[in-house]
């Protein structure tokens, strides 16, 4: 698959002409390539889409809607074709693209879709001296950046409410996983969808996403990805006065009190810690078992977790797929010497794991279990985002709260308990932007999604990614 830029409406080879090895992290071996495109590039989407800017915005959102349908639809149409493509790109299970990732990017153009169908505005009457009413307005030109981990799920999250709120678009998937996005563009291609409105460019971060978030003509930056790049971001957008979004890095706590339903505490848990090789922002890396429970459970996870099969993402059998790429298994293969050195009790996994065949020079680690590590240690406060999890056991519910809540980052924790004043304390108490109890990425659209603290900055889903991507303007009216 060679990749090509949507500019206009029209596939294009990146102006400098550059390109970069796409990988399968499978298989260790490039498969096709990459633009790597520069700032005249993305000066070229902004062009585009600025000129189409005047004609998306004045759409009804009834004709938005129809047009964000026929993506939905014929991403549904394509489901097989991106899964495989899914897979390939990134190294997960084939399984999990075909039943969680692209049937997600298909209902996130349908959920915008329909959205804008049921949208009001607010009034604010003022009796006998006059009424207000609050306009949402389109901004102009959203620049849109996504991640390697969910690929065209987490691009759609964004590219969908920008859309529908009648921005258009310059997006930028992450260089490592860029197939699914190109197809994408295949698909607008295909069903004529109006030029320049969403344009898609791909190639380097520090290159045409930093050059994507200073552009005079972008109006607006919604970004998912690392802590470190989130930083660099504000410190660019913020003096241009850009309106942005950030859905950072997570540590997130998975609390399991003695009083929980043990068999579905111990079974979402390890899916929780290993789905997509540890690689979702939201996995459960830090669990926090109560005392009067934790030798069992850690016996009962670890079964579970032996029983993982690392294999062929493209294999029936695959639970554990390859991790991203090979800078990425070796940054996490760092982390686990670290936790030796750290003093953790090595459990179960810590290694490279070595396939034969197809995927002989693939990049997969077995997942990983460590114990006796304090919560302060840098295993326990530093992101791996890989297959790496460890267990620890408390006394009390204050001392689960402060472990809890002792990192940097606040995205996402999970609570296990059958008492429902436990669960609300606990809920609230919490320094995450979602709570879940008693499951895991158990996921409604319609609810804020997002961090507090190092995690980010705002909140996607639902109605409030269409307040981040509309301006409101209050119109007052004197009777
Ligand atoms: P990065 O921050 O490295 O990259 C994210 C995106 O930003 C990529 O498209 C990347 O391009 C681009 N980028 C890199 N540098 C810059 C820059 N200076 N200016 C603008 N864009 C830039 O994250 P990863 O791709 O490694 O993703 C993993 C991270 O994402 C983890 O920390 C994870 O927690 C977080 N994440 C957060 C989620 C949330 O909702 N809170 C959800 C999913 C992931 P390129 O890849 O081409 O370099």
């Amino acid at each position: 698959m060679n990749i090509r830029n949507y500019i206009d409406g029209t596939f294009s080879d990146p102006l400098g002409g550059q390109f970069l090895d796409n990988i399968d992290p499978s298989t260790g071996n490039a498969y096709g390539l990459i633009p790597r495109s520069q700032a005249a590039d993305v000066d070229l989407a902004a062009a585009a889409a600025k000129a189409a800017f005047p004609s998306w915005s004045s759409l009804s959102a009834a004709e938005r809607s129809s047009w964000l349908m026929k993506v939905s639809n014929a991403i549904d149409a394509k489901l097989d074709t991106l899964a495989l493509a899914e897979s390939k790109d990134n190294g997960k299970p084939l399984k999990l693209a075909t039943t969680v990732d692209i049937p997600r990017a298909r209902d996130n153009f349908k959920f915008y879709a329909t959205a804008i169908l049921h949208d009001a505005y607010e009034t604010h009457d003022m009796g006998v001296n006059g009424f207000n009413y609050t306009l949402r307005q389109p901004i102009g030109v959203a620049g849109c950046i996504s991640p390697w981990n969910l690929p065209l799920y987490l691009f759609s999250w964004k590219i969908a409410p920008a859309l529908a709120a009648g921005n258009t678009v310059i997006a930028k998937p992450s260089e490592v996983t860029p197939a699914t996005a190109y197809l994408l563009s295949e698909i607008l291609d295909e069903i004529g969808f109006p030029k320049g409105v969403l344009n898609i460019v791909h190639g380097l971060g520090a290159e045409i996403g930093a050059a994507i978030v200073a552009h005079n003509d972008i109006n607006i930056i919604s970004f998912t990805g690392g802590t470190q790049t989130g930083k660099s971001i504000s410190a660019v957008a913020a003096p241009m006065f850009k309106k942005i979004s950030l859905e950072l890095g997570g540590k997130n706590a998975n609390v399991i009190f003695d009083d929980c339903d043990f068999k579905d505490a111990v079974n979402t848990s390890v899916r929780a810690a290993f789905a997509n090789q540890g690689q979702i922002c939201l996995c459960g890396s830090r669990i926090y078992v109560q005392r009067g429970i934790y030798e069992k459970f850690k016996i009962a996870f670890l079964e579970r977790v032996n029983g993982l099969t690392v294999a062929d993402p493209l294999s029936n059998e695959a639970r554990i797929g390859a991790v991203v790429s090979k800078e990425h298994m070796e940054k996490v293969l760092r982390y686990i010497e670290l936790a030796k050195e750290e003093g953790g009790t090595l459990l179960t996994g810590g290694y490279r794991v070595k396939l034969e065949g197809r995927c002989k020079k693939g990049y997969f680690i077995a997942p990983t279990v460590f114990e006796n590590l304090p919560a302060t240690c840098r295993t326990n406060q530093e992101e791996i985002f890989g297959p790496v999890v460890t267990l620890t056991p408390f006394d009390t519910e204050e001392e689960a709260l402060t472990m809890a809540n002792g990192t940097a980052y606040g995205l996402a924790a999970t609570i296990w308990t059958s008492d429902l004043k436990t669960a609300h304390r606990m809920g609230a108490g919490l320094h995450a932007g979602i709570v879940w109890v008693n499951c895991w990425l158990l996921r409604d659209l319609r609810t804020p999604f997002g961090g507090v603290k190092q995690s980010g900055v705002g909140r996607e889903g639902g109605f409030e990614a269409l307040r981040f991507f509309t301006e409101p303007k209050n119109i007052c009216i004197k009777l």
